[in-house]
């Protein structure tokens, strides 16, 4: 029996062909191949400036970093995410507060935001859940009224529109972050972006990515560099930026296949599903459903060779934001109403017409 995973990467010999190139050169890392990542990544959403980064969590922590998150500081984020959102913020010193989502999409509720809004609060993470955009246009009001940065967390939606811009062209936000995980709509391996069109908090991005240090002035034609800030070595190789190059390529064509299969399942499946908005067209990156007896739904899809996942265990129920932070069960009553049920089908690409047939039978097999 073939089995199915909720996510696969979808690689071909083309990748395959870019990443030999590169092994091939000079450059392993800090070569041209991450410079043209970057400047495809700026070209595709529309940001001015990109830093490719390690992996998804770094570009999440050197933006928290950039925005100035430090201790005492209060950042706002959704429950239903993974938890990168919010573990950035406490690796800054800053304290996560959790907002309650809008069940009909999952995303995070601009009123539950500015419900949480205090004299602290310095910033807000919103994550475009399973692809589709969150309502930009009121929590840039709020965060306008309020003087917070806003880091758009869009590890799920690469490819994704909102209004008539793309995810990631921070015309509503600061900064906007990616990743590049396999399991995510293109990959690097392990990678990550984050974009802005501010020179400023890019310059202190770049720092942040490679040990705060900085060569800038006469220092750029010799020995010398400053190191101005405490900062990482999150930087990405050059193997991988060229297999991102090479993926971007691909995405537009990812996404129309994405957008088809979602339809298909809420077409045949007939499962309460996420709405999507009429400000956004979705790259989507998962398809969840929300089923009664959720466990028991698992073990039986499992059996059929479907292996789904579950997509999120709200972040504020996790033990260590209970014991460190006091959050529990009851604080966002949404976001725990919707994980009591939610589970994630099958979605990427490369799954045929055949594919979905036979999950969509398999599933109809479980649900009777
Ligand atoms: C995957 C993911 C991240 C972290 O990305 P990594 O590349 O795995 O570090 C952050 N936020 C969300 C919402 C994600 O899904």
């Amino acid at each position: 029996m073939r089995t199915y995973g909720y996510g696969h990467q979808c690689l071909d010999e083309a990748d395959v062909q870019a990443v030999s190139e590169v092994l091939r050169g000079d450059f392993l890392t800090c070569g041209p191949a991450v410079r043209k990542f970057e400047k495809a990544i700026c070209e595709y959403t529309g940001a001015k400036y990109c830093v490719a980064v390690s992996n998804g969590t770094a570009a999440l922590h050197i933006a928290a970093l950039a925005a100035g998150i430090g201790a005492g500081d209060e950042v706002i984020t959704s429950p239903i995410t993974f938890l990168s959102s919010a573990n950035c913020i406490c690796f800054a010193g800053g304290t996560p507060i959790f907002a309650d989502i809008d069940p009909e999409t999952a995303n995070i509720d601009p009123v539950e935001v500015e419900r949480r809004v205090t004299s602290r609060t310095k910033a807000v993470i919103p994550v475009h859940f399973a692809g589709q955009s969150c309502d930009m246009e009121k929590i840039s009001e709020i965060a306008r009224a309020h003087n917070l940065v806003v880091i758009e967390d869009a590890a799920h939606a690469i490819g994704s529109d909102y209004r008539d811009g793309r995810v990631g062209s921070c015309r509503y936000s600061d900064m906007t972050t990616f990743s590049f995980h396999p399991v995510k709509t293109i990959t690097t391996g392990e990678g990550g972006a984050v974009t802005t069109n501010s020179p400023q908090l890019y310059e202190k991005l770049c720092a942040f990515r490679a040990h705060g240090s900085h060569k800038d002035g006469a220092m750029a034609d010799t020995w010398e560099y400053e190191m101005r800030e405490l900062g990482y070595n999150y930087r990405i190789t050059d193997f991988q930026c060229a297999l991102g190059l090479s993926q971007l390529g691909k995405l537009g064509k990812f996404k129309a296949r994405r957008r088809e299969i979602v339809s298909y399942y809420n077409e045949h499946l007939g499962l309460p599903h996420l709405v999507e908005r009429e400000f956004s067209n979705a790259c989507f990156h998962l398809y969840p459903v929300l089923v009664e007896n959720r466990r028991d739904f698992y073990f039986k899809a499992r059996e059929r060779g479907l292996n789904l996942q579950v997509h999120y265990i709200p972040v504020h129920t996790q033990p260590y934001y209970r014991e460190k932070f006091g959050y529990g069960y009851g604080d966002c009553p949404k976001a725990e109403e919707y994980y009591s049920k939610c589970i994630s089908l099958p979605l990427y690409p490369s799954l045929a017409d055949d594919d979905l047939a036979e999950i969509v039978a398999r599933l109809k097999g479980i649900i009777g």
